[in-house]
């Protein structure tokens, strides 16, 4: 007899449970999908002990027929394709039928459903994947799914489960995400003792940002739009045994020849420069309403960013790419979290480009309040426990979520406080939805609900008695266009500027300034092929390690290029006889061994492009005035004239911030006008 034999269904389910079901947070996010594709516009969920006692879920959407509810636990069962081609242009976010099987056969469910033309409804019960109980009941038109006790036949894969805590905040990430995608239909967490997340219906993404994590975050995100032509459709595969067919109709582009090929579309929310987290965890891409982890796109954001942030830290990102159907598959992952775009490289650069073109028209200016509170993030990052990469990317880190209903409350952007909040963070009361009313105060100051700044929070408005004269404030966020208009007042220690104009008090480190002046201008001078240089009075002998020697031998054409003069001097060393303009003879060495080790250290490859970056930051870090050192007014003035000229006058080629600016609103708020 052989030895081979067919697994029971049961069997197969738990298999497959293993790659669908791998905490609460994933069967969230199943049954928050299925809610969505059965066009749910109201949608709740609860949970206790962080889903592992149970999970609900409820909507208002097409929910089942009798026979439709009890098909929907066979293992490959689904409405939403019929065969192998659908999979080609799949518009719904299911469509392997393995997801209500998979959890059925790893916890006790209970599936409550009636179509709305329908004048029953439907229940169905099932533990660890048999057939308990199926009843008709009159029930309200949609569908709830109960899930308890998960993995309580599978003990292997509950101890694998964090605390109560950590999956509570994995599934709050999750559906707050969800909401944030959604901004159109209703959500609703609940814990057993806490709402955590109450969204109702809004009009657009910036008013759900504004709904779920208050003003202070939408504060500190630029907002992106963009729209672009596909030039052709890409090159989907038709099945094998369709192929010759569908090629014949259309010449091989695999459809058929009269489809357009339709656009992409990209919209959403990138943090300003000054705002930069450890990892990746606040990074939230969605395709065609699907929350993914992508590569390529990730690497389309690094590109963005380049030398606005530096290259170790990461950006807040919340992005939502549309494009046809046909354009993405994905069916390339189990739990559909990673998808596979059929024209790569114009993805990964029409998100590069959206998002550059975002950055550069904003070129937001730090407030005082901001760089406090993006400085706290700069501490250790938060270990949010052994999590597999995928899910951690995919559904946020542990922590940060359950804050949500706190700092929305609070107006602090929660993902500011993440690594302050990490140890021991309570659940709070709910949120309550913000509401944009506008006070008139005596003095005739309009100010914005909601738009308190920390730390002004909790203080007693005073009252205007009159001897506080009304000021005139502009209403609008100033660029750094307007820093064309500053007057320096003087130095603080000689090394920060202080200045003044309409816009309110600032303040410029005079030596990131001037680094990010030189930075642009060693750049283009580099396109033109006409860095300056010095002839130095005598050779400056450096001496290189074996790894800097590769290095200088790789990038020494292009050290040329930057005004460098250098040959071999010895075995293991080189003379400098010319120099960037600027640069002292006695700080070459040491920004040349910088430059090395740096490059040598750069675990990507390095492009053209990279390695001009890097020398043009190194020579203006290094020709750039210091700090402590006295400036004259005209000197100040022709900085501060010289910074207005530049592309990112926000962010040193390193990441950090240039300047930070007082607003007028602030300095009322703290003399308690407003
Ligand atoms: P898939 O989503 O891949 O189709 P699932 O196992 O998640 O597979 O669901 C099986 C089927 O059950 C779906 O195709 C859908 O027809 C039905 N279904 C699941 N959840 C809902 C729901 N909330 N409302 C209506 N129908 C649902
Ligand atoms: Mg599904």
């Amino acid at each position: 007899m052989g030895k081979i034999h067919v697994l029971s269904e049961i069997v197969a389910n738990k298999i497959a449970a293993g790659e669908v079901v791998e905490r609460p947070a994933s069967v969230v996010k199943e049954l928050l999908e299925n809610s969505l594709d059965a066009g749910a516009t109201r949608i709740r969920i609860n949970v206790e002990a962080g889903g592992k006692r149970l999970i609900q879920i409820t909507d208002n959407g097409c929910g089942m027929v009798r026979d439709d509810a009890m098909l929907a636990f066979e293992r490959h069962a689904t409405s939403k394709i019929k065969d192998a081609e659908d999979l080609l242009s799949v518009a719904t976010l299911g469509f392997r039928g393995e997801a209500l099987p998979s959890i059925a056969s790893v916890s006790r469910l209970r599936l409550e459903t009636r179509a709305a033309d329908e004048a029953g409804g439907t229940v169905v019960e099932i533990n660890g994947g048999k057939m308990a109980r199926v009843e008709e009941a009159g029930l309200p038109a949609g569908t709830s799914i109960t899930v308890r006790d998960l993995f309580f036949n599978t003990p292997a894969r509950k101890k694998f489960l964090k605390s109560e805590s950590t999956e509570l905040s994995h599934i709050a990430s999750l559906v707050t995400h969800y909401a944030l995608a959604h901004p159109e239909k209703h959500f609703e967490l609940h814990s057993a003792t806490n709402a955590m997340l109450v969204a109702p219906a809004v009009s657009g993404h910036s008013e759900r940002v504004y709904q779920v994590f208050g003003k202070e975050v939408l504060d500190q995100l630029i907002a992106v739009a963009a729209t672009q032509p596909l030039e052709h459709g890409g090159l989907a595969q038709a099945p094998p045994w369709r192929r010759a067919e569908v090629e014949d109709a259309d010449g091989g582009r695999g459809r058929p020849p009269h489809t357009e090929p339709g656009e992409m579309r990209v919209s959403g929310f990138v943090s300003k420069p000054e705002i930069q987290k450890l990892n990746r965890n606040s990074i939230f891409v969605f395709v065609n309403g699907r929350l993914i982890r992508d590569r390529l796109v990730q690497h389309g954001l690094t590109e963005a960013y380049r030398n606005i942030i530096p290259p170790t830290v990461y950006p807040v990102v919340l992005l939502f790419l549309e494009l046809p159907a046909e354009e993405v598959d994905v069916n390339v992952h189990p739990s559909k979290t990673e998808v596979r775009f059929r024209q790569q490289s114009v993805m990964h650069d029409f998100v590069r480009d959206s998002v550059r073109a975002a950055l550069m028209k904003a070129r937001p200016v730090p407030q005082f309040v901001t760089e406090i509170r993006a400085r706290a993030t700069a501490g250790e990052a938060l270990t949010p426990g052994a999590m597999t990469p995928e899910l951690e990317s995919a559904l946020g880190t542990a922590s940060e979520a359950p804050l949500l209903a706190e700092n929305a409350k609070n107006g602090v952007p929660y993902f500011l406080l993440q690594e302050a909040s990490a140890v021991g963070f309570a659940l709070q009361a709910p949120a309550v939805p913000p509401v944009s009313a506008r006070f008139q105060f005596e003095g005739g100051i309009a100010v914005e609900a909601n738009a308190g700044i920390p730390i002004a929070r909790g203080l007693e408005q005073i009252p205007d008695n009159g001897c506080a004269p009304a000021l005139e404030v502009r209403e609008e966020e100033p660029t750094l266009s307007s820093l064309a208009t500053l007057r320096p007042l003087g130095q603080i220690r000689n090394s920060f500027i202080l200045a003044v104009n309409e816009d309110g008090l600032w303040i410029i480190d005079q030596h990131v300034a001037h680094e990010r002046v030189l930075f642009e201008r060693v750049l283009k001078q580099r396109s033109a092929q006409k860095v300056e240089s010095q002839r130095l009075l005598m050779p400056i002998i450096v001496e290189l390690s074996p790894a800097q020697q590769a290095v200088f031998t790789e990038i020494s054409d292009e050290l040329q290029y930057n005004g460098f003069e250098v040959e071999a001097f010895g075995a293991r060393s080189v003379a400098v006889k010319v120099a960037p303009a600027g640069v002292d003879a006695g700080a070459v060495e040491h920004m040349l061994h910088e430059l090395l080790e740096l490059i040598s250290r750069e675990e990507q490859s390095l492009n053209l492009e990279k390695i001009r970056a890097r020398i043009a930051a190194s020579i203006a870090c290094h020709a750039a005035i210091k700090v402590n050192m006295p400036l004259e007014q005209n000197k100040m003035e022709w900085l501060l004239a010289e910074l207005a000229k530049t592309d990112h006058p926000m962010s040193c080629p390193h990441g950090r911030p240039v300047v930070l600016r007082y607003s007028v609103k602030d300095i009322q708020k703290a003399f308690k006008r407003i």
